[in-house]
């Protein structure tokens, strides 16, 4: 009887199920408008050295408005671009767009940013390390300024394909950073197996939205400095979550106390500066929020 009622609902189709597909189907279509109108544009979030108090370099992120849609996430979009297969071409761009603007900020300012753009899984094909290298060549840009940022998720499927890609990558002298750290399905042994020179540990733990916050903060720290891995804590929204970070010797920190994304031309009217001076770390013991 269960088993029918089952067989039955899933037929069954409501009007929340009709709203999500009608939205789905209709980014859909605007998302091929928009990959012909060019109607992308990238932001960039400053990711900061504590220790050194300095700008280590900056995520791109891509940012889309629709005419109709108004702004729609890159939460969103992303998938829906992944299922169509749209981030091939919009992969495309967003490196290039990226490699461009790192291009511009090392010619007008000579800094050494890193500039880190993220990668969708199916991204990850043979021809991709020679893309990046006509990138790096086109626009002059040392390799290891470009970083490459994937999720655990990206390495389930055919893992050896996608670790032949990494390889591939890593010859080329880019660096490669592992995103969300801790929220997928990677091991630990991928963190020796796979190219990976940056850990990126995913913003719900410095938010302290596990039960383990804590130790698990502490203990991805420990053991990125056993396997001589940097890392960066992601989500930073407050000074205390910082000195925290600062007290458990991490090098690297991403998040809106440290800087927001934003478009270019706002990081150089604000001349590369951090928004909040970063504090000494504190001897008392601070706790994550
Ligand atoms: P992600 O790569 O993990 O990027 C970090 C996300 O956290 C960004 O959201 C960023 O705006 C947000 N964030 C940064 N600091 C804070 C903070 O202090 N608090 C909070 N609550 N959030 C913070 P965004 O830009 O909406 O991007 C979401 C996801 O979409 C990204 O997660 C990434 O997986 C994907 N994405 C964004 N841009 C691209 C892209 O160019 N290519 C691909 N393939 N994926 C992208
Ligand atoms: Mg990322
Ligand atoms: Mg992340
Ligand atoms: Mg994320």
């Amino acid at each position: 009887r269960a088993k029918l009622r089952g067989r039955n609902r899933s037929h069954h189709f409501s009007p929340d199920m009709a709203d999500a597909l009608y939205r789905k189907m209709t980014l859909r279509h605007h998302l091929t408008l928009a990959l012909e109108a060019d109607a992308f544009e990238l932001y960039y979030q400053p990711i900061v050295d504590i220790k050194s108090k300095s700008l280590k370099g900056f995520e791109a992120l891509i940012r889309w408005h629709d005419e109709e849609l108004g702004q729609v996430s890159p939460g969103e979009f992303i998938p829906l671009a992944e299922e169509t297969g749209q981030i091939v071409p919009l992969g495309k761009w967003i490196l290039k767009t990226a490699c461009k603007q790192l291009a511009l900020w090392r010619e007008k300012y000579g800094k050494a940013f890193i500039m880190s753009v993220n990668l969708s899984r199916a991204q990850l094909q043979s021809s991709l390390a020679p893309t990046i290298e006509g990138l790096l060549n086109r626009y002059q840009i040392p390799p290891s300024q470009l970083a490459l940022e994937l999720t655990e998720s990206t390495m389930l499927q055919e893992y050896d394909e996608a670790k032949q890609c990494l390889d591939d990558l890593a010859s080329l002298g880019i660096e490669l950073y592992l995103d969300d750290f801790g929220t997928g399905y990677s091991s630990l042994s991928q963190l020796q197996d796979l190219p990976i020179s940056t850990v990126k540990l995913d913003q719900s733990f410095v938010q302290g939205e596990h039960k383990g916050s804590q130790a698990i903060i502490e203990a991805t720290q420990a053991i990125c400095e056993k396997l001589a891995l940097k890392v960066v804590a992601e989500g930073v929204e407050t000074e205390a979550q910082l000195r925290y970070l600062q007290q458990c010797r991490f090098d690297f920190c991403q998040g809106y106390y440290l800087g927001r994304p934003m478009p270019a031309h706002e990081h150089e009217d604000r001349n590369f500066s951090l928004l909040n001076t970063i504090p000494e770390a504190p001897l008392q013991e601070q706790k994550p929020e």
